[in-house]
């Protein structure tokens, strides 16, 4: 199975951080098949998160999202999607570091919004974020 991981602004450019969750993407038996570093528009963040265009942490996370360099990832191995998912923890640090201390949003999250990291939740947004994030 493949799945789309980002490290977002608030770690991509801690190429400390960075190795660290690259070691426990390897730890987790995931490999890292395609890797690109850049720092998205607001339109393409504003294409990326459409689904939550009417929530009030819109804004915020536009702004966010588009502040620096991101870490983009193509991940495969065995139940990818869920594995990472499970890596990263819940969505909230503040639930994250309750619920899953060792998760990446627990270790290195700060709010509900810069949380570090995002991973696909299904094979379908799989598919298109990796389309979309990865296309020239
Ligand atoms: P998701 O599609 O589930 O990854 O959600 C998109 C991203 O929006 C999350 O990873 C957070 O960065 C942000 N987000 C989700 N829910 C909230 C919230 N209640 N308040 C602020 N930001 C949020």
């Amino acid at each position: 199975e493949s799945t789309f991981a980002m490290l977002k602004p608030d770690v991509a450019s801690d190429t400390h951080t960075v190795d660290e969750i690259k070691q426990r993407i390897a730890e987790a038996g995931l490999s890292i098949e395609r890797e690109r570093v850049c720092r998205l528009s607001r339109r393409r963040c504003g294409k990326f998160y459409a689904e939550h265009r009417t929530r009030p942490f819109y804004p915020a996370l536009l702004g966010f999202m588009s502040s620096g360099p991101v870490v983009m990832l193509e991940l495969s191995g065995e139940s990818a999607i869920g594995a990472w998912r499970s890596l990263i923890g819940p969505t909230s640090t503040e639930t994250a570091r309750k619920e899953a201390p060792r998760s990446l949003r627990a270790m290195y999250g700060s709010d509900n919004t810069r949380n570090a990291a995002h991973g696909s939740d299904s094979p379908a947004s799989a598919a298109r974020e990796i389309r979309l994030m990865f296309q020239k």
